[in-house]
This record gives C-alpha cells, sequence and structure tokens, in this order.
C-alpha cells in the first residue's frame, strides 16, 4: 500500500502555496503598519496550558487534542490555538507586566475534527494578540485592521462582521447562574449536547445550531441585561468608533465563543460563500487570561484569522504568477555547460530576474513548449550554431516569435533593455 497525508493533513500544491503567501505577505504588511511586531512560537506546548488557558470543557479541550506522551513521560499537546502559547511566552519573558505590546504570529495548528471543506486536522492562522490596553480604542483598531485586511485582500464584500460583548466575569457568572437555572426546567427538551453543557459549559449553548434548544433560548434570560455598566459603555464607544469609520457590522448576542477566557468584546468576520465552515476571523478580549496562567492582571485582546477558509473564497479570483521570467534552452553538451554558467550571470547582474534552465538533454521544440508553459516573457538559446558564433538566440515568447542572434557579451545589456 502506498503511504497517504494524513487524513485532514493537506499538502498545498503550488498553486495553492501561492495563494497561502500572497494572504500572508499582504497579512502582514497590513499588521506592519500598524505597528505590530511578530513572534515564533513552538507548535508544542504542555498539554496543562491549554487545559489551563482554553478550559477543560471546550471542544477544543474535549474532543479535538492531539495529546501525547514524550519519551520522559510529559504530556505534550500540538497547539489548537496560538492565544495560549503568545499569552505563556509573554509571561515567561516577562512582556507584559506594566506594558503595552502588540504581537502577531502565524503557522499551523491542529485538532481532531471531522475533516471537510473548510475544516481541516492541520489548519493555518494569522493571529494577532495585544496587551496592556483595556479598550475599547484598541478593540476598534483590531476591528479597523482586521477591515482593511479584508480591503487589500479583495474580500471586503464577501464578509461581515458581527460584534457582541460578554460583560466582565461577574456578569457573565450571573448570566451563567440564570441561564443554567432557566433551562434545568426544560432539561428534557434539550439536546443532548446543551444537556451536557448545562453542568459544563453553559454559554456554549447559546450557540446550539440545535432549532429545538434555540427556541427554548428565546424566552430565557437575556444575556444583554446581565451586562455590567463598564462593559456596555465600552461597547458603545466601540460601536461609535466603527460607525465613525464606516465599518459595517451586526450585534449577534449568540456570538459567545467557544473558548473560555473570552470577556466583553467579541466578534466573527462571517462569510456566506463558504457553507458551514462560515467563521474566517475570530476573536476578542480576555482580560482574566494572563492572571489565570498566572501573571499579574493584564488586559488582552486578540483575534485568529483562518487562512485555509481564506484560501477558499480567493481561489476563483487568483492568478497565477509566471513561474520564470527567461528559460534557458540547449543543445548539445557544450552548450548547456554554457547555459548553466549564463544563467547564473544573468543571476549575478540582474537579480530581479527569475531564470529558469531546461537542464536535461530534448529536443529544441519540447524545450520551447516548456518554456512556454512557464509563462516566461523570453527564451535565450544555445545551439551548436551559437555556440561556434559566439552568440546567443533571443526569443519572445508572447507576440512576434522571431529569434534573433544576440552576441553572448551583449545579451546582460539586451535583457536590461527588455525587463527595465
Ligand atoms: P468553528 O466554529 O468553525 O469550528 P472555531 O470557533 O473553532 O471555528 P477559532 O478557534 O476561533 O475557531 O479559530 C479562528 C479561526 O480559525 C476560525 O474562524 C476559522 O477560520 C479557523 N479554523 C478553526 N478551526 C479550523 C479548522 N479545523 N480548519 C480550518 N480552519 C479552522
Ligand atoms: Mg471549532
Amino acid at each position: 500500500m502506498k503511504i497517504q497525508a494524513i487524513r485532514g493533513m493537506q499538502d498545498l500544491l503550488p498553486r495553492q502555496q501561492a495563494i497561502f503567501s500572497h494572504i500572508t505577505t499582504t497579512v502582514s504588511e497590513v499588521l506592519n503598519s500598524y505597528g505590530y511586531e511578530k513572534i515564533g512560537l513552538p507548535v508544542l506546548e504542555s498539554t496543562a496550558l491549554f487545559k489551563r488557558a482554553v478550559g477543560e470543557a471546550t471542544d477544543i479541550v474535549e474532543k479535538e487534542m492531539y495529546t501525547f506522551d514524550d519519551r520522559n513521560g510529559e504530556s505534550l499537546t500540538l497547539r489548537p490555538e496560538g492565544t495560549a502559547g503568545c499569552v505563556r511566552m509573554a509571561q515567561q519573558h516577562g512582556l507584559t507586566y506594566n506594558q503595552v505590546q502588540r504581537f502577531w504570529y502565524a503557522g499551523p495548528m491542529f485538532r481532531h475534527e471531522r475533516p471537510q471543506k473548510g475544516r481541516y486536522r492541520q489548519f493555518e492562522q494569522i493571529g494577532a494578540e495585544c496587551f496592556g490596553m483595556a479598550g475599547p480604542d484598541i478593540d476598534a483598531e483590531l476591528l479597523f485592521m482586521t477591515a482593511r485586511i479584508w480591503q487589500t485582500l479583495g474580500l471586503q464584500a464577501d464578509v461581515t462582521l458581527e460584534l457582541n460583548t460578554l460583560g466582565n466575569s461577574a456578569s457573565r457568572s450571573a448570566f451563567k447562574l440564570a441561564l443554567v437555572d432557566y433551562l434545568t426546567k426544560f432539561k428534557d427538551e434539550l439536546d443532548e449536547d446543551s444537556r451536557r453543557r448545562l453542568t459544563t459549559n453553559p454559554l456554549r449553548i447559546l450557540d446550539s445550531k440545535v432549532e429545538k434548544t434555540q427556541e427554548l433560548l428565546i424566552s430565557g434570560p437575556s444575556f444583554q441585561a446581565y451586562i455590567d455598566p463598564e462593559s456596555m459603555a465600552d461597547f458603545e464607544q466601540l460601536r461609535r468608533l466603527l460607525d465613525a469609520r464606516q465599518v459595517d457590522y451586526r450585534v449577534n448576542p449568540a456570538i459567545v465563543r467557544g473558548l473560555d477566557y473570552y470577556n466583553k468584546t467579541v466578534f466573527e468576520w462571517v462569510t456566506d460563500t463558504l457553507g458551514a465552515q462560515n467563521t474566517v476571523c475570530a476573536g476578542g478580549r480576555y482580560d482574566g487570561l494572563v492572571e489565570q496562567l498566572g501573571g499579574k492582571p493584564t488586559t488582552g485582546i486578540g483575534f485568529a484569522m483562518g487562512l485555509d477558509r481564506v484560501a477558499l473564497m480567493l481561489d476563483g479570483r487568483y492568478e497565477s504568477r509566471a513561474v520564470a521570467d527567461i528559460y534557458v534552452a540547449s543543445m548539445g553538451e557544450v552548450a548547456r555547460h554554457q547555459a548553466m554558467l549564463l544563467a547564473e550571470s544573468i543571476r549575478d547582474i540582474l537579480p530581479g530576474l527569475r531564470v529558469m534552465v531546461h537542464c536535461t538533454e530534448g529536443k529544441f521544440k519540447a524545450q520551447l513548449k516548456k518554456a512556454d508553459a512557464s509563462n516566461a516573457t523570453i527564451a535565450l538559446v544555445i545551439g551548436d550554431d551559437e555556440v561556434a558564433q559566439g552568440e546567443i538566440g533571443l526569443k519572445h515568447l508572447r507576440g512576434d516569435s522571431q529569434q534573433i542572434n544576440v552576441a553572448a557579451n551583449d545579451i546582460i545589456e539586451h535583457l536590461n533593455k527588455v525587463f527595465f
């Protein structure tokens, strides 16, 4: 049997990888333009980190983590998300206490879920995390920044912003109690997941997809009524900033986010172009997390964007770029030797150009077919005649296809004229 990739772990073929690179470059330029600094984080962390940060009763910790004992018997987990690791790093290196930080990171995350379009077991995220700013102006900055990312990628018409506030931890707790009180009366009518969450993670019941459960919730306590005045004022201030900048949004009280650590502002950028996997970027405020992980109280807010889903959105409209500008074809051993050295001197003198050498024996016709397929602008041709004359053949591959021969010493000057 042939060995295949692990289920849910995608290979990125050149076109797909090019789309990912395009997204990463675009996003990093926008993040840099707001003064965010890139960090690198390990893919493996202590299992305890995610249990504590993400929460024992979340989908991620309950059933999605890739956890194993390493050779020393220590429990390790392939990171399912980036916030926990970023907070761990910031704390470990003393970067949060009494400081303001804006970080971003990119890389693979791992979750054992059911693979389908836009949902994989290894997937790529770009995330940003900010520390030491109580908001709501930094909340607005993150939303301005994500809006600018969609605009720069040309996706602004395909996404909408959904926004909510969860209040402080006291208002969350009070609402939780009221919710459990109310739903316990209808325990038998709840779906199985929600019944279980009644004791483990009641807020998650709010984003249940089961219709009957949603119906029950309509007559239940309203989260809104429990939000503390400070959170409400912050939320209004955030909305004023979004309105002033004309960033459209919808307030959606059902957004509670799956992770335990959120408070106050939470948001999701959603799209209706991807079917069920409709969230492309999600985040919120996590003022209690640093302390929860053993640090001094420090406010935090961040988001993570799912690159695989953004790539699916761009797929239809992304135009692959040519692989090479110049394709070097040759015939015979002496010519091939010259072709290799010619390509190197072009790369030395005109480093902006991409030069591809044919590198195997083949009829000129077949070589020029490859040159055409590379989408190069020019083919350089070295055959017996060219070797004998000290010349190089130059063929424009787009439009006029007559070959002209140029003295080998003049070829750089010629290419300079063609390309620059
Ligand atoms: P979902 O509700 O789709 O499961 P989530 O709430 O679990 O998403 P987050 O933990 O907030 O997702 O991660 C942020 C973003 O990362 C998501 O909005 C999504 O774009 C992307 N993402 C999450 N899980 C996956 C996955 N398994 N495959 C691809 N992208 C993912
Ligand atoms: Mg999920």
